[in-house]
């Protein structure tokens, strides 16, 4: 099912004041994808989500799901919640503990008057598939963090919805099980073919569950694609800073040849990768991710980016080491193997290569 969202926009009055919640949202969620929506807190993301589901009205726009028109306020229209065929997942999973299982993820179909048979049947190969089998009877709060929130994800998708969504389902969880629980999502997910809305501020969770984020910000999308063009390809600075890790150096372009953009910049000459829309003369930042930092031992062979600087601070944890380095006193975060025989005070010729400079208008 695809979901259109047409110049939705949706203030709060609040203390005497007012809040831009969602600024003429125009975004188009395509039929069996995990579409993710990611930025940070307050940007509006569960206000978007309760006006799909129709738990809030917007103050102007228009809200399609499946081909049908669910809110419209120039055509009058408000589909109430109970019939929009969404199933949900809030953050508080909200599972009753005074219920079994069995109870609690038969309830959705309990209200809707579905013949006791059926009821179970469809309850059995929900719990099935969520790999709660055997665990009918049990009461609810008897149940480990990751299996209350696959009672929830059951509950959701009992009534077969056309549409799933989640609030930031995950982040009641430790560290550890929310990992597995979003990979367990995932593998659900992609096996049910169903459209899954899914609201989070943790980066790393929009890019391992996602097959397309929208990053959000003040209540306007800013940009979406698949996590790797997002990730790599970013148009917009606020996007590559909330993505990920990465350095922001303010540059100013100097020429465009072949492949590459040449900018000046703290670091001295940087050929980049070509961005066609820049010219000589624009001022550009430069998004240097610390991974792609790539220190050198001994002398550097390559012309091309090769920099010297000194080593500020190191910090090891574990996987790699994280640290700064100046370069003609520019800071810069880096991100290096764990194995390095590096130390602080030393200095290091490093390179980065020119794919992995992004640049993007300031
Ligand atoms: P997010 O889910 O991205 O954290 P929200 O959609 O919850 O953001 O909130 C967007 C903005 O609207 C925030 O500034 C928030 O404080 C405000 N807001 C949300 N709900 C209400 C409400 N019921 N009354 C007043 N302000 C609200
Ligand atoms: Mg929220």
């Amino acid at each position: 099912m695809e979901i259109h969202i047409r110049n939705v926009s949706k203030h709060y009055y609040s203390g005497g004041k007012t809040i831009k919640a969602l600024d003429n949202v125009d975004l188009t969620i395509p039929a069996n994808q995990i579409f993710t929506l990611l930025g940070p807190s307050g940007c509006g993301k569960t206000t978007l989500l309760r006006c799909i589901v129709g738990l809030e009205s917007p103050d102007s726009g228009e809200i399609e799901i499946g081909g049908e028109v669910v809110w419209s306020r120039d055509k009058n229209i408000f589909v109430p919640t109970e019939n929009r065929g969404l199933g949900m997942v809030f953050q508080t999973y909200a599972i009753w503990p005074h219920m079994n299982v069995f109870d609690n993820v038969a309830y959705p179909l309990q209200t809707r008057k579905i013949a006791r048979d059926e009821i179970r049947r469809k309850v059995d190969k929900t719990l099935r598939f969520v790999q709660l089998e055997g665990f009918e009877k049990r009461p609810a709060t008897k149940l480990s963090g990751g299996q209350q929130q696959r009672v929830a994800l059951a509950r959701a998708l009992v009534a077969e919805p056309k549409v799933i969504l989640f609030d930031e389902p995950l982040s009641n969880l430790d560290a550890k099980l929310r990992e597995e629980t979003r990979e367990e999502l995932r593998a659900f997910l992609t096996d049910l073919q169903i459209t899954a809305v899914y609201v989070t501020h943790d980066r790393i969770e929009a890019l391992a569950l996602s097959t397309i984020v929208a990053v959000m910000n003040k209540g306007r999308i800013i940009e979406k694609g698949p996590p790797r063009d997002i990730y790599f390809n970013a148009s917009h600075r606020f996007v590559a800073d909330f993505i990920g890790r990465t350095n922001l150096i303010e540059a100013k372009v100097t020429a465009q040849e072949g492949p590459v953009t040449t900018v000046d910049c703290a670091l001295g000459r940087v050929a980049c990768r070509k961005q066609a829309a820049m010219g000589p003369g624009d001022d550009v930042t430069l998004c240097l991710r610390p991974e792609f930092i790539r220190l050198k031992r001994g002398n550097a062979t390559q012309s091309q980016n090769v920099f010297n600087g000194k080593i500020r601070s190191l910090v090891f944890i574990g996987e790699a080491y994280e640290g700064e380095i100046t370069v003609h006193d520019a800071p810069l975060f880096i991100k290096v193997e764990p194995d390095s025989k590096i130390e602080v005070g030393d200095s290091v010729n490093f390179t980065v290569d020119p794919e992995n400079c992004l640049l993007v208008t300031r």
